[in-house]
């Protein structure tokens, strides 16, 4: 397959939208990480998904809409705390579960009674949405188990030749994918972590937020996930990727004294230190794909401290791509 090349000129987001009616493949850009798109009600096309990313199909895919009105057809039921969210953080990066109606093909939700819907703040994502005239299902626009794309250019080292098109819009903004609320319950609960933290639901709703205990470690048998795709090996590098945690200054020093170690014998090496959440969330993805680029055998990074919510989000995808191989300083 040729995959063509797109602007985020109107012109061009037309001819993206006309790829989606037809029921082919468009990444595009989001705030949170490239996109894969396909519609969304079209058990074909969100089998091509699964296929380009070689992504297990019973993983489900998150429907994007560009109007909170839109999520009506695809619903059973909106709840009062559902529609108060929405109201307080879309468009933005939060997508919420809800029991999903038949016209939603299980397809696109992996066989789950539920349906996972965001509306996303990226302009050109929603433009791309208004002119498809249907919700449209993206995950991650990687292969399966790689970092997640935050440039077009990513997108196109895992998807050329397997997609129909690429948008090649701006870098992502936020970094990584977005919090991911159970609304299916008496009380939210967050199935993935993300930019919107725990905090900012409960105070936009008055209610507990808590995460799902399945984010915490490495998943065992006995705690299944809710959110399907947490249970995969996610976002690793080519690199071995070990985390060195506690206070910055001695963390650094420790990470001076590997590296050194390691190059004397040869290795290729790369130490990384985020000033922030918000930081690391931007860059993470990003600096794992360029040091695969550069044959980089082990990546060092510090890692951040668990009391704010956003470097926890951050940590919960820095532990997996290091294989939670962290040593405490
Ligand atoms: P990605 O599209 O790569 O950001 O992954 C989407 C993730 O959303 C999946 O891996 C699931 O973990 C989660 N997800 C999608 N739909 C549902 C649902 N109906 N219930 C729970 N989690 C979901
Ligand atoms: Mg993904």
């Amino acid at each position: 397959m040729n995959t063509i090349y797109l602007t985020s000129s109107d012109e061009d987001i037309k001819k993206a939208a006309e790829i989606i009616k037809a029921g082919g493949l468009v990444a595009f850009p989001t705030e949170t990480v490239y996109g894969l798109g396909g519609n969304a009600l079209n058990p074909s096309a969100s089998k091509k998904i699964y296929e380009a990313k070689g992504r297990p199909s019973d993983n489900p895919l998150i429907a994007h809409i560009s109007k909170t009105e839109e999520l009506i057809s695809l619903v059973t039921d909106f709840p009062e705390n559902a529609r108060k969210l929405a109201t307080a953080i879309w468009p933005g990066p939060m997508t919420m579960v809800l029991h999903k109606k038949d016209i939603v093909p299980n397809e696109t939700t992996g066989g789950l009674n539920t349906v996972a819907i965001r509306c996303p703040a990226n302009e050109t994502a929603r433009r791309l949405i208004e002119l498809s005239g249907v919700p449209i299902a993206a995950p991650s626009a990687n292969t399966s188990g790689r970092p997640s794309p935050t440039r077009w250019q990513h997108v196109a080292n895992d998807l050329d030749g397997k997609i129909d098109a690429i948008i090649m819009g701006e870098p992502c903004i936020g970094g990584i994918e977005s919090t991911i609320v159970d609304m299916t319950e008496e009380l939210p609960m967050i199935l993935r972590p993300g930019l919107i933290t725990p905090e900012r639901v409960s105070e936009v709703l008055g209610l507990d937020c808590d995460y799902d205990p399945a984010i915490k470690g490495p998943a065992s048998p006995d705690m299944i996930p809710k959110a399907p795709g947490m249970k995969y090996k996610h976002y690793a590098p080519k690199a071995q990727m070990k985390l060195f945690a506690g206070d910055r200054e001695k963390a650094l020093d420790v990470m001076r004294k590997e590296q050194a170690e390691l190059e004397a014998k040869g290795f290729n090496v790369v130490s990384i230190a985020y000033e922030s959440g918000d930081d690391a969330a931007r860059n993470l993805f990003g600096d794992l794909r360029a040091a695969d680029a550069h044959g980089e055998d082990y990546i060092l990074c510090y890692a951040l401290s668990l009391e704010e919510s956003i470097n926890y989000s951050v940590m919960n995808r820095m532990l997996k791509s290091a294989g939670y191989n962290i040593v405490e300083v």
